[in-house]
C-alpha cells in the first residue's frame, strides 16, 4: 500500500509539473506573441426576436500560437488577466472589430468583451475610447462587461463606461446572475442590455428555479426599458421556453456558432434571402 501511495504521489507530481510547465510555456508564448498576427476574432450572431433578424455579433477572441497551436480563451484569457496582457489583447480585438465594421452591412453591430483589468485602468479605458473615436461615426461597436469585472471600483468603471456611451457604444452586463450583488450593479451602471448567463438557459426546461430567475430578469429589463439577451441557446425546446418567458435577443449554437468574417457575410446573405 505504501508503494502504491508513492506511485500515486509520483504520478500526481509529474502531472502537476506538466501542468505547471504548460502554464509557464503559455505565459512565455503569450508574452512574446505577435498579437496582431496570432490573435484573431470570430463572430457569433445575436438574433432579435421582435425584428426577426440578426442585429449584431459578439466578438470572441482566439489565439493561434506558433509554438502551442490553438489555445482556448478559457485558458489564455484568465492567464492574460493575471499578467496584465489582457489590455493589449482587448485593444487588438477592438482594432480588428472596428476594421470589420467597414465590411459589415449597416445597421449590424459588433459587441466586444472588456476585462476587469480594462475597467480598472484609466489608461486602458482611454486607449479603448480613443480607438472607438478614431474609427469615426456612427459608432457600431458595443461592449460587454461582467459583474466581477466592475466589483473592485464601480465608480471608476462607470467613468470609463460613460465615455464609451458618449461615443455611441452600448453596454451589456454579461453572465448576469453568476456574480455578486447583481442588483446594485444594475442600479449603478449605465446599461443598455443584460445577458442572462448560459447556466440558467441550460436549465430552463428542467429547473423551475432557473425559469423563475429568467422570468424575473426579463421583467426587470422590461421595467428598465433595456433589452434582455439569452446566451447559450442550443435546443428548440430551450428557445420555446424562453419565448414563453418573453426574451428579446437570442444567442447560442442554435442560431449560429462563432464564425469567421467570411462566414458572417454568407450568414447575412442567407438571412436576407429568407
Ligand atoms: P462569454 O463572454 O460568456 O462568451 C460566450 C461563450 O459561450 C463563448 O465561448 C461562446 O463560444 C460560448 N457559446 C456561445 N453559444 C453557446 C452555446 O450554445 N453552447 C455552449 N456550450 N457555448 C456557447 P468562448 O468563445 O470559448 O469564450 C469563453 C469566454 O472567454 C467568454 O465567455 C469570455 O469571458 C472570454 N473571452 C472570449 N473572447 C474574449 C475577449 O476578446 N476579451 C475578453 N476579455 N474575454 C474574452
Ligand atoms: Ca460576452
Ligand atoms: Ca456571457
Ligand atoms: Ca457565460
Amino acid at each position: 500500500a505504501k508503494r502504491e501511495a508513492r506511485g500515486h504521489a509520483l504520478v500526481f507530481s509529474e502531472r502537476h509539473a506538466d501542468e505547471l510547465s504548460r502554464v509557464r510555456r503559455m505565459e512565455h508564448a503569450l508574452h512574446t506573441a505577435d498579437l496582431e498576427q496570432e490573435i484573431y476574432i470570430l463572430f457569433q450572431p445575436q438574433f432579435d426576436i421582435a425584428l426577426n433578424r440578426t442585429t449584431g455579433y459578439e466578438v470572441l477572441a482566439r489565439w493561434r500560437s506558433p509554438t502551442l497551436g490553438e489555445v482556448s480563451p478559457g485558458e489564455f484569457i484568465p492567464l492574460a488577466e493575471r499578467t496584465g496582457m489582457i489590455s493589449k489583447i482587448t485593444q487588438t480585438v477592438l482594432r480588428k472589430a472596428l476594421a470589420m465594421t467597414e465590411t459589415l452591412p449597416r445597421p449590424l453591430r459588433l459587441s466586444v468583451n472588456l476585462s476587469a483589468h480594462d475597467l480598472g485602468s484609466t489608461t486602458a479605458m482611454e486607449a479603448i475610447a480613443t480607438l472607438v473615436e478614431q474609427a469615426g461615426r456612427p459608432c457600431r461597436v458595443d461592449f460587454e462587461i461582467t459583474e466581477t469585472a466592475v466589483m473592485r471600483d464601480i465608480g471608476q468603471a462607470n467613468e470609463g463606461l460613460l465615455a464609451l456611451l458618449a461615443l455611441g457604444s452600448r453596454i451589456a452586463l454579461d453572465d448576469f446572475g453568476t456574480g455578486h450583488s447583481s442588483l446594485t450593479h444594475v442600479q449603478k451602471l449605465p446599461l443598455d442590455r443584460i445577458k442572462v448567463d448560459r447556466s440558467f438557459v441550460n436549465e430552463v426546461t428542467s429547473d423551475p428555479t432557473s425559469r423563475a430567475i429568467i422570468k424575473t430578469t426579463v421583467d426587470l429589463c422590461r421595467n428598465l426599458g433595456i433589452s434582455c439577451v439569452f446566451e447559450g441557446i442550443e435546443t428548440e425546446e430551450q428557445l420555446d421556453a424562453l419565448l414563453g418567458l418573453g426574451g428579446t435577443v437570442m444567442q447560442g449554437y442554435l442560431f449560429g456558432r462563432p464564425m469567421s468574417a467570411d462566414k458572417v457575410l454568407e450568414h447575412i446573405a442567407d438571412e436576407n434571402q429568407g
